[in-house]
């Protein structure tokens, strides 16, 4: 992959961006850490001169990236390290790729446990499903279109085959938050992302298909390695 595939256009800054971006600075000026409660939204929007809807919208971007717990009645709270990126990424990249980083490490304990299920009780028919999600990650791929879709398809089919479909119900779910809270152009919407990890995806329906629970773990954490790797040198996400 060429360095500047990796490159999107340069969008202007929505109010939402801003806010967050106002709220990066005022949580590093002020020294907030995890735990510690950020001002009420009747506050924000009296100090940045927004309105409640534009704080709503950003703090649930906040939220679905798993750096924010908001509480009823309560208020809300930062759940992360929060600190803005000093070199040429962008603050919110770098969040959303502390983000991703997070999501990656549940999804390795959740996925750990079902391609071994899978690799144990995957069916023939099962089998068969998996084989064929691959070849179709593989066509689009090759043609350069977007693949995620084909690669969810994929893991669905193992998730299913280890008999416990709450395994990727759950991870779809984590899914669909992080993706609803990034913002336009981010590079984890770029379809080269997580090229790297392509091929890895042979081996995971190799060990399925062999029926090696032990191949099956390596291929699986060979995948999410290479995802981490991507993501720690496109944000530089610590
Ligand atoms: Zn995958």
């Amino acid at each position: 992959m060429r360095a500047a595939d990796y490159l999107s256009p340069i969008l202007t800054k929505s109010r939402t961006e801003e806010v967050l971006d106002a709220l990066v600075g005022m949580i590093e000026a002020a020294d907030l850490k995890v735990g510690d409660k950020i001002p009420a939204e009747t506050e924000l929007c009296e100090q940045l001169g927004v309105g409640r809807t534009t704080i709503r919208e950003a703090l649930n971007r906040w939220e679905g990236l798993g750096l924010v717990r908001r509480r009823r009645g309560s208020g809300t709270f930062l759940i992360a390290h929060i600190r803005p990126s000093k070199g040429l990424i962008p603050t919110k990249t770098k969040l959303e790729g502390e983000g991703l980083l997070r999501l990656v490490d549940i999804r390795r304990t959740l996925e750990i446990e079902s391609v071994q299920r899978a690799a144990r009780y995957a069916t023939k028919q099962q089998k068969e499903i998996i084989i064929a999600a691959y070849k179709k990650i593989i066509k689009l791929v090759e043609k350069d279109r977007p693949w995620m879709e084909a690669d969810r398809e994929f893991h669905d089919a193992i998730h299913l085959a280890s008999g416990n479909p709450l395994y990727g119900q759950i991870l779809a779910e984590l899914d669909d938050a992080f993706h609803a809270s990034k913002f336009k152009g981010s590079p984890f919407d770029n379809p080269k992302f997580g090229h790297r990890s392509v091929t890895l995806h042979a081996h995971l329906r190799d060990a399925i298909v062999e029926e090696s629970p032990a191949k099956a773990k390596a291929a699986i954490c060979g995948i999410l390695d290479k995802v981490e790797e991507e993501i720690r040198e496109l944000t530089g996400a610590n």
